[in-house]
Protein backbone atom coordinates (compact mmCIF):
# COMPACT_ATOMS: atom_id res chain seq x y z
CA UNK A 1 0.00 0.00 0.00
CA UNK A 2 0.96 3.64 -1.16
CA UNK A 3 0.86 4.16 2.90
CA UNK A 4 3.96 2.06 4.07
CA UNK A 5 6.00 4.74 1.81
CA UNK A 6 4.44 7.49 2.29
CA UNK A 7 4.96 9.96 5.27
CA UNK A 8 2.25 10.40 7.78
CA UNK A 9 2.58 12.86 10.30
CA UNK A 10 -0.21 12.98 13.13
CA UNK A 11 -0.68 16.32 14.55
CA UNK A 12 -2.07 17.67 17.82
CA UNK A 13 -2.72 14.45 19.42
CA UNK A 14 -2.19 13.93 23.33
CA UNK A 15 0.33 11.09 22.92
CA UNK A 16 -0.03 8.47 25.86
CA UNK A 17 2.40 6.12 26.95
CA UNK A 18 2.91 3.62 30.09
CA UNK A 19 5.02 6.15 31.67
CA UNK A 20 3.77 9.75 30.72
CA UNK A 21 1.38 11.95 28.60
CA UNK A 22 2.81 15.02 26.23
CA UNK A 23 0.77 16.87 23.89
CA UNK A 24 3.02 16.35 20.08
CA UNK A 25 3.03 15.38 16.58
CA UNK A 26 4.22 12.17 15.83
CA UNK A 27 5.85 11.32 12.33
CA UNK A 28 5.73 8.20 10.64
CA UNK A 29 8.11 6.89 8.00
CA UNK A 30 8.40 3.02 6.38
CA UNK A 31 5.67 1.45 8.92
CA UNK A 32 8.01 3.01 11.81
CA UNK A 33 7.71 5.60 14.47
CA UNK A 34 10.07 8.40 13.21
CA UNK A 35 10.19 11.58 15.23
CA UNK A 36 7.66 12.98 17.89
CA UNK A 37 8.13 16.51 18.57
CA UNK A 38 6.27 20.03 18.35
CA UNK A 39 5.80 21.48 15.46
CA UNK A 40 7.63 18.46 13.66
CA UNK A 41 8.17 19.52 9.42
CA UNK A 42 7.38 16.95 7.40
CA UNK A 43 7.25 18.01 3.56
CA UNK A 44 5.13 16.07 1.29
CA UNK A 45 3.75 13.96 4.30
CA UNK A 46 0.46 12.96 4.03
CA UNK A 47 -0.89 14.78 7.46
CA UNK A 48 -3.75 13.80 10.14
CA UNK A 49 -5.55 16.13 12.65
CA UNK A 50 -5.84 14.26 15.86
CA UNK A 51 -7.15 17.76 17.84
CA UNK A 52 -8.86 15.92 21.12
CA UNK A 53 -7.18 12.45 19.96
CA UNK A 54 -5.30 10.47 22.68
CA UNK A 55 -2.57 8.68 20.56
CA UNK A 56 -1.41 5.66 22.04
CA UNK A 57 0.71 2.62 21.34
CA UNK A 58 -1.53 -0.03 19.41
CA UNK A 59 -3.59 -2.70 22.41
CA UNK A 60 -1.74 -6.09 22.62
CA UNK A 61 -3.91 -9.45 23.52
CA UNK A 62 -2.04 -11.37 24.44
CA UNK A 63 -4.57 -13.99 25.15
CA UNK A 64 -7.20 -15.30 22.14
CA UNK A 65 -8.60 -18.13 21.01
CA UNK A 66 -9.07 -17.86 17.07
CA UNK A 67 -10.25 -20.52 15.16
CA UNK A 68 -9.76 -22.90 17.97
CA UNK A 69 -11.25 -26.97 17.94
CA UNK A 70 -11.97 -27.30 22.06
CA UNK A 71 -11.98 -29.97 23.96
CA UNK A 72 -13.16 -33.53 22.53
CA UNK A 73 -16.27 -32.60 20.41
CA UNK A 74 -13.90 -30.15 18.54
CA UNK A 75 -16.33 -27.37 18.72
CA UNK A 76 -14.36 -24.70 16.42
CA UNK A 77 -14.64 -20.98 18.21
CA UNK A 78 -16.16 -18.83 15.78
CA UNK A 79 -13.70 -16.70 15.01
CA UNK A 80 -11.44 -17.21 12.33
CA UNK A 81 -8.33 -15.40 11.56
CA UNK A 82 -10.03 -13.04 9.13
CA UNK A 83 -13.35 -12.54 11.22
CA UNK A 84 -11.04 -11.97 14.29
CA UNK A 85 -8.32 -9.97 13.86
CA UNK A 86 -10.45 -7.42 12.16
CA UNK A 87 -12.84 -7.46 15.19
CA UNK A 88 -9.43 -7.16 17.21
CA UNK A 89 -8.37 -3.86 14.80
CA UNK A 90 -11.84 -1.93 15.10
CA UNK A 91 -11.00 -2.32 18.72
CA UNK A 92 -8.13 -0.61 18.95
CA UNK A 93 -5.99 -4.09 19.04
CA UNK A 94 -3.42 -4.32 16.63
CA UNK A 95 -1.03 -7.54 17.75
CA UNK A 96 -2.40 -10.88 19.09
CA UNK A 97 -1.14 -13.78 20.64
CA UNK A 98 -2.98 -16.87 20.27
CA UNK A 99 -1.89 -20.52 21.18
CA UNK A 100 -0.66 -23.46 19.33
CA UNK A 101 -2.23 -26.91 20.53
CA UNK A 102 -0.82 -29.88 19.09
CA UNK A 103 -3.04 -33.11 18.68
CA UNK A 104 -1.20 -36.53 19.75
CA UNK A 105 -0.15 -37.13 15.93
CA UNK A 106 1.36 -34.18 15.63
CA UNK A 107 4.77 -32.23 17.02
CA UNK A 108 4.91 -28.88 18.41
CA UNK A 109 6.59 -27.73 15.20
CA UNK A 110 4.13 -29.63 12.50
CA UNK A 111 1.58 -27.59 14.68
CA UNK A 112 2.78 -24.76 14.77
CA UNK A 113 3.11 -24.76 11.03
CA UNK A 114 -0.28 -25.24 10.38
CA UNK A 115 -1.82 -22.71 12.56
CA UNK A 116 1.16 -20.48 11.16
CA UNK A 117 -0.32 -21.38 7.71
CA UNK A 118 -4.22 -20.27 8.90
CA UNK A 119 -2.82 -16.89 10.33
CA UNK A 120 -0.90 -16.12 7.34
CA UNK A 121 -3.65 -16.09 4.61
CA UNK A 122 -6.06 -13.94 7.05
CA UNK A 123 -4.65 -11.76 9.56
CA UNK A 124 -5.20 -8.46 9.52
CA UNK A 125 -2.80 -7.41 12.17
CA UNK A 126 0.37 -8.63 13.46
CA UNK A 127 0.29 -12.47 15.33
CA UNK A 128 2.53 -14.65 17.88
CA UNK A 129 2.01 -17.39 19.28
CA UNK A 130 2.21 -19.53 22.86
CA UNK A 131 2.71 -23.06 22.99
CA UNK A 132 0.27 -25.43 24.75
CA UNK A 133 3.23 -27.72 26.72
CA UNK A 134 0.53 -30.34 26.61
CA UNK A 135 2.53 -33.51 27.12
CA UNK A 136 6.26 -33.96 29.03
CA UNK A 137 7.82 -37.02 27.11
CA UNK A 138 10.97 -37.24 25.57
CA UNK A 139 9.76 -35.60 21.78
CA UNK A 140 8.08 -32.64 23.44
CA UNK A 141 11.20 -32.02 25.99
CA UNK A 142 13.67 -32.05 22.68
CA UNK A 143 11.43 -29.64 20.87
CA UNK A 144 11.67 -27.08 23.56
CA UNK A 145 14.79 -25.34 21.85
CA UNK A 146 13.32 -25.50 17.98
CA UNK A 147 9.90 -23.92 19.41
CA UNK A 148 12.05 -21.18 21.02
CA UNK A 149 14.30 -20.83 18.45
CA UNK A 150 11.04 -20.07 16.08
CA UNK A 151 9.71 -17.29 18.11
CA UNK A 152 7.36 -18.52 20.79
CA UNK A 153 9.02 -17.63 24.17
CA UNK A 154 6.32 -18.67 26.59
CA UNK A 155 4.53 -21.90 26.88
CA UNK A 156 0.98 -22.93 28.00
CA UNK A 157 0.65 -24.85 30.93
CA UNK A 158 -2.87 -26.25 32.31
CA UNK A 159 -3.08 -27.66 35.45
CA UNK A 160 -6.67 -28.82 34.79
CA UNK A 161 -8.94 -30.00 31.44
CA UNK A 162 -8.21 -33.88 30.41
CA UNK A 163 -6.00 -34.66 27.25
CA UNK A 164 -3.71 -30.98 27.89
CA UNK A 165 -3.53 -31.01 31.41
CA UNK A 166 0.30 -31.83 33.21
CA UNK A 167 0.66 -33.41 36.45
CA UNK A 168 3.00 -32.03 39.47
CA UNK A 169 6.08 -34.51 38.18
CA UNK A 170 5.52 -33.12 34.39
CA UNK A 171 5.41 -29.77 35.41
CA UNK A 172 8.76 -29.63 37.33
CA UNK A 173 10.02 -31.45 33.97
CA UNK A 174 8.66 -28.69 32.06
CA UNK A 175 9.60 -25.99 34.68
CA UNK A 176 13.11 -27.14 34.56
CA UNK A 177 13.80 -27.10 29.94
CA UNK A 178 11.64 -23.44 30.04
CA UNK A 179 14.14 -22.33 32.70
CA UNK A 180 17.17 -23.77 30.29
CA UNK A 181 15.61 -21.79 27.31
CA UNK A 182 14.46 -18.69 29.09
CA UNK A 183 11.07 -19.38 27.41
CA UNK A 184 8.29 -18.00 30.36
CA UNK A 185 5.11 -20.30 31.83
CA UNK A 186 2.12 -19.31 31.04
CA UNK A 187 -0.39 -21.20 33.86
CA UNK A 188 -3.96 -22.11 33.46
CA UNK A 189 -4.10 -22.59 37.08
CA UNK A 190 -7.29 -24.87 38.80
CA UNK A 191 -7.39 -27.93 40.29
CA UNK A 192 -7.87 -30.52 38.04
CA UNK A 193 -9.27 -33.14 40.49
CA UNK A 194 -11.66 -30.63 42.49
CA UNK A 195 -13.40 -29.74 39.62
CA UNK A 196 -13.97 -33.43 38.25
CA UNK A 197 -15.00 -34.58 41.91
CA UNK A 198 -17.80 -31.45 42.00
CA UNK A 199 -18.60 -32.45 38.33
CA UNK A 200 -19.53 -35.94 39.02
CA UNK A 201 -21.10 -35.25 42.18
CA UNK A 202 -23.56 -32.65 41.17
CA UNK A 203 -24.40 -34.98 38.05
CA UNK A 204 -25.20 -37.74 39.92
CA UNK A 205 -27.67 -35.65 42.13
CA UNK A 206 -29.26 -34.41 38.95
CA UNK A 207 -27.54 -30.66 38.91
CA UNK A 208 -27.16 -30.34 35.38
CA UNK A 209 -28.41 -26.45 34.66
CA UNK A 210 -25.67 -24.03 33.93
CA UNK A 211 -26.41 -22.52 37.44
CA UNK A 212 -23.89 -25.16 39.04
CA UNK A 213 -21.28 -24.10 36.37
CA UNK A 214 -19.35 -21.64 39.18
CA UNK A 215 -19.73 -24.57 41.74
CA UNK A 216 -17.76 -26.96 40.58
CA UNK A 217 -15.04 -23.96 39.80
CA UNK A 218 -14.24 -22.59 42.98
CA UNK A 219 -12.06 -20.11 43.87
CA UNK A 220 -10.51 -22.04 46.29
CA UNK A 221 -9.12 -24.62 43.54
CA UNK A 222 -7.99 -21.77 41.87
CA UNK A 223 -5.68 -20.81 44.65
CA UNK A 224 -4.30 -23.81 45.73
CA UNK A 225 -3.02 -24.49 42.20
CA UNK A 226 -1.74 -20.91 42.19
CA UNK A 227 0.12 -21.51 45.28
CA UNK A 228 1.12 -24.78 44.03
CA UNK A 229 2.78 -23.71 41.02
CA UNK A 230 4.46 -21.26 42.32
CA UNK A 231 6.06 -23.51 44.75
CA UNK A 232 7.02 -25.59 42.06
CA UNK A 233 8.41 -22.67 40.38
CA UNK A 234 10.07 -21.23 43.31
CA UNK A 235 12.15 -24.33 44.17
CA UNK A 236 13.55 -23.86 40.37
CA UNK A 237 13.93 -20.45 40.21
CA UNK A 238 12.01 -19.40 37.78
CA UNK A 239 9.10 -16.75 36.93
CA UNK A 240 5.63 -17.55 36.26
CA UNK A 241 2.64 -15.52 34.56
CA UNK A 242 -1.08 -16.47 36.19
CA UNK A 243 -4.04 -16.84 32.98
CA UNK A 244 -7.12 -14.91 34.03
CA UNK A 245 -7.01 -14.21 37.81
CA UNK A 246 -10.58 -14.33 38.99
CA UNK A 247 -10.35 -14.41 42.60
CA UNK A 248 -9.03 -12.26 45.40
CA UNK A 249 -8.04 -15.58 46.73
CA UNK A 250 -5.41 -16.05 43.88
CA UNK A 251 -4.39 -12.20 44.26
CA UNK A 252 -3.46 -13.12 48.47
CA UNK A 253 -1.32 -15.90 47.45
CA UNK A 254 0.26 -13.96 44.67
CA UNK A 255 1.16 -11.30 47.00
CA UNK A 256 2.45 -13.71 49.44
CA UNK A 257 4.83 -15.45 47.03
CA UNK A 258 5.97 -11.98 45.90
CA UNK A 259 6.80 -10.56 48.79
CA UNK A 260 9.33 -13.80 49.40
CA UNK A 261 10.85 -12.92 46.07
CA UNK A 262 9.40 -15.04 44.15
CA UNK A 263 8.74 -13.52 40.33
CA UNK A 264 4.64 -13.85 39.63
CA UNK A 265 2.78 -11.57 37.14
CA UNK A 266 -0.87 -12.31 36.09
CA UNK A 267 -3.42 -11.19 33.60
CA UNK A 268 -7.07 -10.11 33.90
CA UNK A 269 -9.76 -9.99 31.28
CA UNK A 270 -12.58 -7.47 31.72
CA UNK A 271 -15.15 -10.08 31.88
CA UNK A 272 -13.53 -10.91 35.71
CA UNK A 273 -13.25 -7.11 36.10
CA UNK A 274 -17.15 -6.36 35.28
CA UNK A 275 -19.75 -9.27 35.67
CA UNK A 276 -20.29 -11.36 38.58
CA UNK A 277 -21.71 -15.15 38.73
CA UNK A 278 -25.26 -13.94 39.10
CA UNK A 279 -25.37 -14.16 35.37
CA UNK A 280 -25.61 -17.65 35.61
CA UNK A 281 -28.94 -17.66 37.93
CA UNK A 282 -31.03 -17.78 34.66
CA UNK A 283 -32.50 -19.81 32.35
CA UNK A 284 -29.61 -22.00 29.99
CA UNK A 285 -30.19 -20.37 27.03
CA UNK A 286 -29.22 -17.12 28.67
CA UNK A 287 -26.86 -18.77 31.30
CA UNK A 288 -24.64 -20.78 28.53
CA UNK A 289 -23.00 -17.29 27.28
CA UNK A 290 -21.10 -16.89 30.44
CA UNK A 291 -19.72 -20.36 30.27
CA UNK A 292 -16.15 -19.61 31.14
CA UNK A 293 -12.94 -21.22 33.42
CA UNK A 294 -12.44 -19.62 35.57
CA UNK A 295 -16.00 -18.70 35.78
CA UNK A 296 -17.79 -15.15 36.78
CA UNK A 297 -17.16 -15.01 40.63
CA UNK A 298 -18.49 -12.10 43.51
CA UNK A 299 -18.40 -8.14 43.24
CA UNK A 300 -15.66 -8.10 46.08
CA UNK A 301 -13.84 -10.56 43.66
CA UNK A 302 -14.18 -7.62 40.78
CA UNK A 303 -13.20 -5.06 43.23
CA UNK A 304 -10.33 -6.83 44.53
CA UNK A 305 -9.30 -7.48 40.72
CA UNK A 306 -9.57 -3.95 39.91
CA UNK A 307 -6.99 -3.28 43.20
CA UNK A 308 -4.49 -5.62 41.98
CA UNK A 309 -4.27 -3.95 38.74
CA UNK A 310 -3.53 -0.71 40.40
CA UNK A 311 -1.12 -1.72 42.50
CA UNK A 312 0.80 -3.47 39.46
CA UNK A 313 0.25 -6.98 40.83
CA UNK A 314 -1.81 -8.21 37.61
CA UNK A 315 0.22 -6.43 34.68
CA UNK A 316 -2.07 -6.73 31.73
CA UNK A 317 -5.81 -6.57 30.43
CA UNK A 318 -6.38 -9.75 28.20
CA UNK A 319 -9.42 -11.11 26.95
CA UNK A 320 -9.04 -14.96 26.21
CA UNK A 321 -11.28 -14.19 23.96
CA UNK A 322 -13.08 -17.55 22.55
CA UNK A 323 -16.02 -16.77 21.22
CA UNK A 324 -19.01 -19.68 20.27
CA UNK A 325 -21.95 -18.57 18.67
CA UNK A 326 -25.29 -19.24 20.44
CA UNK A 327 -26.43 -22.54 18.40
CA UNK A 328 -22.59 -23.70 19.76
CA UNK A 329 -23.17 -22.97 23.40
CA UNK A 330 -26.49 -24.65 23.10
CA UNK A 331 -24.88 -27.61 21.20
CA UNK A 332 -26.33 -27.24 17.81
CA UNK A 333 -23.39 -27.24 16.14
CA UNK A 334 -19.80 -27.48 15.95
CA UNK A 335 -18.92 -24.86 13.67
CA UNK A 336 -20.48 -21.13 13.72
CA UNK A 337 -23.42 -21.08 10.91
CA UNK A 338 -22.14 -17.15 9.97
CA UNK A 339 -18.66 -15.38 8.90
CA UNK A 340 -19.24 -11.72 8.96
CA UNK A 341 -16.99 -9.94 6.38
CA UNK A 342 -14.87 -7.21 6.45
CA UNK A 343 -16.80 -5.37 4.23
CA UNK A 344 -19.98 -5.54 6.04
CA UNK A 345 -21.77 -8.73 4.31
CA UNK A 346 -22.67 -11.89 5.77
CA UNK A 347 -21.37 -15.01 4.66
CA UNK A 348 -23.81 -18.28 5.79
CA UNK A 349 -21.97 -21.29 6.30
CA UNK A 350 -23.47 -25.13 5.56
CA UNK A 351 -26.55 -26.43 7.99
CA UNK A 352 -25.02 -29.07 10.47
CA UNK A 353 -27.19 -31.84 12.36
CA UNK A 354 -26.80 -31.40 16.45
CA UNK A 355 -24.26 -32.59 17.53
CA UNK A 356 -25.56 -33.71 21.04
CA UNK A 357 -28.51 -33.45 23.50
CA UNK A 358 -29.53 -29.75 24.12
CA UNK A 359 -29.73 -28.00 26.05
CA UNK A 360 -26.50 -29.45 27.64
CA UNK A 361 -25.25 -30.07 30.84
CA UNK A 362 -23.34 -27.45 32.29
CA UNK A 363 -20.21 -29.02 31.81
CA UNK A 364 -20.43 -30.06 28.29
CA UNK A 365 -21.24 -26.38 27.22
CA UNK A 366 -18.14 -24.99 25.22
CA UNK A 367 -16.23 -22.60 27.25
CA UNK A 368 -15.24 -19.39 26.35
CA UNK A 369 -16.63 -15.69 25.26
CA UNK A 370 -16.27 -13.22 22.72
CA UNK A 371 -14.31 -10.01 23.74
CA UNK A 372 -11.72 -9.13 21.55
CA UNK A 373 -13.56 -5.95 20.65
CA UNK A 374 -14.61 -4.49 23.41
CA UNK A 375 -11.48 -4.47 26.01
CA UNK A 376 -10.24 -1.08 25.40
CA UNK A 377 -13.33 0.86 25.63
CA UNK A 378 -15.00 -1.01 28.68
CA UNK A 379 -11.15 -0.49 30.44
CA UNK A 380 -11.27 3.03 29.48
CA UNK A 381 -14.57 3.62 30.00
CA UNK A 382 -14.68 1.78 33.54
CA UNK A 383 -10.92 2.16 34.66
CA UNK A 384 -10.03 5.17 33.77
CA UNK A 385 -13.13 7.57 33.45
CA UNK A 386 -14.07 5.85 36.87
CA UNK A 387 -10.48 7.39 38.07
CA UNK A 388 -9.38 3.82 38.95
CA UNK A 389 -6.31 3.99 36.26
CA UNK A 390 -4.66 6.71 35.20
CA UNK A 391 -4.34 6.97 31.12
CA UNK A 392 -0.62 5.93 31.20
CA UNK A 393 -2.03 2.75 33.24
CA UNK A 394 -4.33 2.11 30.78
CA UNK A 395 -2.08 1.89 27.97
CA UNK A 396 0.49 -0.07 30.58
CA UNK A 397 -1.90 -3.36 30.91
CA UNK A 398 -4.05 -3.29 27.76
CA UNK A 399 -0.03 -2.68 25.77
CA UNK A 400 2.94 -1.94 27.32
CA UNK A 401 3.28 -4.46 30.26
CA UNK A 402 2.22 -7.05 27.73
CA UNK A 403 4.56 -6.31 25.22
CA UNK A 404 7.19 -6.42 28.37
CA UNK A 405 6.17 -9.46 29.14
CA UNK A 406 6.16 -11.64 26.11
CA UNK A 407 9.12 -10.16 24.35
CA UNK A 408 7.95 -7.71 21.96
CA UNK A 409 9.09 -4.60 23.17
CA UNK A 410 10.16 -2.24 22.06
CA UNK A 411 9.41 -3.11 18.87
CA UNK A 412 5.87 -3.22 19.82
CA UNK A 413 3.67 -1.25 23.05
CA UNK A 414 6.04 1.80 22.63
CA UNK A 415 6.10 5.08 20.67
CA UNK A 416 9.44 5.43 19.98
CA UNK A 417 11.76 6.51 17.24
CA UNK A 418 12.06 2.92 15.55
CA UNK A 419 9.17 1.32 17.15
CA UNK A 420 6.08 0.47 14.54
CA UNK A 421 3.45 2.43 13.85
CA UNK A 422 0.71 0.45 15.50
CA UNK A 423 -1.55 3.27 16.37
CA UNK A 424 -4.71 4.38 18.52
CA UNK A 425 -6.45 7.36 17.57
CA UNK A 426 -8.91 6.98 20.41
CA UNK A 427 -11.34 9.26 20.50
CA UNK A 428 -12.66 9.72 24.62
CA UNK A 429 -15.77 11.53 23.81
CA UNK A 430 -17.30 9.15 21.65
CA UNK A 431 -20.27 6.89 23.23
CA UNK A 432 -21.14 3.55 21.48
CA UNK A 433 -23.97 1.30 22.92
CA UNK A 434 -22.23 -2.53 22.55
CA UNK A 435 -24.37 -4.80 20.77
CA UNK A 436 -23.82 -8.09 19.02
CA UNK A 437 -25.52 -6.61 16.03
CA UNK A 438 -23.16 -4.08 15.27
CA UNK A 439 -19.60 -5.53 16.90
CA UNK A 440 -17.35 -6.93 14.05
CA UNK A 441 -17.40 -10.43 16.34
CA UNK A 442 -18.52 -13.39 14.37
CA UNK A 443 -20.75 -14.17 17.55
CA UNK A 444 -24.19 -13.45 17.74
CA UNK A 445 -23.98 -12.42 21.24
CA UNK A 446 -21.83 -10.35 23.82
CA UNK A 447 -21.62 -10.79 27.57
CA UNK A 448 -21.78 -6.59 27.80
CA UNK A 449 -25.02 -6.33 25.19
CA UNK A 450 -26.50 -2.93 25.60
CA UNK A 451 -23.30 -1.26 27.94
CA UNK A 452 -22.87 2.49 27.10
CA UNK A 453 -19.27 3.39 26.80
CA UNK A 454 -17.37 6.63 26.05
CA UNK A 455 -14.29 6.60 24.88
CA UNK A 456 -13.65 4.52 21.31
CA UNK A 457 -10.85 4.48 18.92
CA UNK A 458 -11.60 6.34 16.06
CA UNK A 459 -8.79 5.26 13.59
CA UNK A 460 -5.89 2.46 13.89
CA UNK A 461 -2.87 1.85 12.21
CA UNK A 462 -0.76 -1.04 12.05
CA UNK A 463 2.73 -0.68 10.44
CA UNK A 464 1.75 3.02 9.53
CA UNK A 465 -1.34 1.98 7.55
CA UNK A 466 -4.29 3.30 8.36
CA UNK A 467 -6.41 -0.29 9.16
CA UNK A 468 -9.67 1.32 10.58
CA UNK A 469 -10.92 4.66 10.05
CA UNK A 470 -14.13 5.67 11.82
CA UNK A 471 -15.85 2.30 12.22
CA UNK A 472 -14.96 1.13 8.40
CA UNK A 473 -12.39 -1.41 8.19
CA UNK A 474 -9.39 -0.68 4.95
CA UNK A 475 -7.00 -3.09 5.60
CA UNK A 476 -6.69 -6.29 3.99
CA UNK A 477 -6.71 -10.27 4.50
CA UNK A 478 -2.96 -11.61 5.12
CA UNK A 479 -1.59 -8.06 5.58
CA UNK A 480 -1.03 -9.09 9.33
CA UNK A 481 3.07 -10.39 9.51
CA UNK A 482 4.27 -13.40 12.20
CA UNK A 483 6.17 -11.92 14.97
CA UNK A 484 9.06 -13.80 16.58
CA UNK A 485 9.33 -13.09 19.87
CA UNK A 486 12.67 -13.26 22.17
CA UNK A 487 13.75 -15.61 24.72
CA UNK A 488 14.26 -14.67 27.92
CA UNK A 489 11.33 -12.08 28.12
CA UNK A 490 11.60 -12.52 31.90
CA UNK A 491 14.39 -10.13 31.65
CA UNK A 492 11.29 -7.84 31.71
CA UNK A 493 9.80 -9.34 34.74
CA UNK A 494 8.96 -6.21 37.33
ZN1 LIG B 1 -7.71 -19.19 27.15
Amino acid sequence: MASEHLDLVIRNGLLVTASETFPADLLIRAGKIHALGRGIRADGAAEIDARGLLVMPGGIDSHVHLQYPQGRHRVVSSDDWLTGTVAAAHGGTTTVIDFVEARPDQTWMQAFEVRLAEAASQAVIDYAFHMAFNRVDERSLGEVQSVVEAGISSFKIYMAYEGIRLEDDGILRALEQLKVHGALPLVHAENHALIRYLTQRHRAVGHTQVRWHPHVHPAAGEAEATYRILTLAAQLDIPVHIAHVSAAQVLDVMRMFRANGQPVSGEVCPQHLLLTEALYDQPDEVAVRYVMAPPLRSAADNAALWQALQEGLLDCVVTDHCPFTLAQKQGRRRTAEFRRLPDGGVQTMEPEAPWAEHPLAFDQVPGGAPGIETRLPLLYHYGVRTGRLSLTQFVECTSTAVARRFGLYPRKGSLMPGADADLVLFDPGHTVTLSATTLHQNCDYTPFEGWTVTGWPCMVLSRGEIIVRDGQFLGRPGRGEYLKRAPDALAARS
